[in-house]
């Protein structure tokens, strides 16, 4: 092996073009990539790179729930700045459009939790009423843009007692919170998830009894740099907005860790942390509940993260059945991201992901995985803790009939 040729080794071919070369012939080696200038033309664009399983595995089509779904995390309606007029509404799909989905997929109740804040609120609210009234659920939101009025705790602590009374069944708090809101709405110092202002808010909202969905941080990838080691590249390279890297952001933990002291102050108020409390790592998910008693979670689009790591997700789920409830961050129509398309496809994929043992398929429907390059295997979880994910503990929570 005086003459081995690493390049002619690796494309298999060592022998073959030896012979080539000897009987005059013009056969080539397949080049290797990155090593020869013909491996060049071998090149490809991440983009481009779309590889098919040759997996030989079990593919189950699970079309319907095993027990009636209500999905507590999704966005039916969106609100612009301001929130207190009628044209700064988009809605998303029409009742119509949405219920035929539901009916297909099992959908009992959706709960829309981007249900706005003030005169915009209440239309959204009058929106849902009538028919079809008790197939959706409204939340409301905190009114930001008033942060500068002196009485602003109690503006806030207001709005939800008065949405309260006015059928909203919950508190929606977006990442705004810790990641977007300044004092001064745009500039200034970020305001921090447990800043005291909000604390008559929270107080508000356990006195309603409306539970608060919390999103805080984001995946953890989102704070790293935007390079060759970061696992959600792709996602963040079409969507640089979404990263927290630098500037004055707060870590993941710094996050995680404020709403931990924001919520064992309010011990009254039931917390749900949207997206499994933002976080990849279950050890510390379970922490916090373990700390906080009125901390659940909803597990909309992270399917993802859980079905990576399934026999642990699976442990989580034995574990806090009665805190864990079905979300999927669902949008209706067009919407960029693909793990959240409101459609038939989505929801199968996350009955697939419940019920079934299936291995290594797809999380999202679509052709690259939109949040990191990884395929997810079942959880197949028993009828108990089913019937609890999928409808009983969002019922409970939420106080629905
Ligand atoms: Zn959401």
């Amino acid at each position: 092996m005086s003459n081995f040729n690493r390049r002619e080794w690796l494309s298999g071919v060592a022998g073959a073009s030896m012979t080539a070369a000897a009987s005059g012939g013009s056969l080539k080696a397949s080049p290797v990539p990155g090593e020869t200038e013909q491996g060049k033309e071998c090149a490809l664009a991440l983009k481009d790179f779309k590889p098919r399983s040759k997996l030989h595995v079990k593919e189950s089509e699970v079309l319907t729930p095993r027990f009636p779904v209500v999905d507590s995390h999704t966005h039916l309606t969106f609100i612009g700045r301001g929130g207190s007029e009628r044209s700064k509404i988009s809605y998303l799909a029409s009742k119509q459009e949405l219920v035929e989905v539901m009916d297909r997929k099992g959908i009992e109740v959706m709960v829309n939790l981007t249900g706005g804040y003030g005169p915009g609120h209440d239309e959204i609210m009058h929106h849902f009423s009538g028919e079809h009234s008790e197939r959706f659920v409204t939340f409301v939101e905190p009114w930001y843009h008033r942060i500068q009025e002196s009485n602003y705790s109690q503006i806030l602590a207001d709005e939800v007692t008065r949405a309260g009374r006015n059928g909203a069944k919950g508190l929606k708090v977006l990442k705004t919170l810790g990641l977007y809101l300044r004092e001064e709405v745009d500039s200034g110092p970020l305001v921090k998830v447990d800043d005291p202002r909000f604390d008559p808010m929270w107080e508000a909202a356990g006195a309603m009894k409306m539970p608060v969905w919390i999103h805080t941080s984001d995946p953890e990838a989102f704070f790293e740099p935007i390079d060759e080691y970061n696992e959600r590249f792709e996602e963040l390279a079409a969507h640089p907005d979404w990263s927290f890297y630098g500037r004055d952001f707060p870590s993941d933990r710094e996050l995680q860790q404020a709403r931990q002291r924001m919520m064992k102050k309010h011990p009254n108020t039931t917390f749900v942390g949207c997206h499994i409390g933002n976080s990849e790592n279950l050890d510390f998910v379970s922490f916090c509940m373990d700390e906080c008693p009125n901390f659940h979670v909803d597990f909309s689009a992270r399917i993802g993260e859980l079905g990576r790591q399934p026999r642990r997700a699976r442990r989580f789920f034995e574990e806090y059945q009665d805190r864990i409830m079905f979300g999927t961050d669902a949008v209706p129509f067009g919407f960029q991201t693909p793990q959240q398309i409101f459609g038939d496809k989505l929801y199968e994929i996350y009955y697939r992901f419940l019920e079934t043992d299936d291995e290594y398929f797809d999380y999202a429907p679509a052709e690259i995985p939109p949040q990191g390059r990884w395929k997810i295997s079942g959880l197949k979880l028993p009828d108990s803790i089913l019937r609890k994910v999928y409808n009983e503990n969002a019922r409970r929570v939420i106080r629905l009939a």
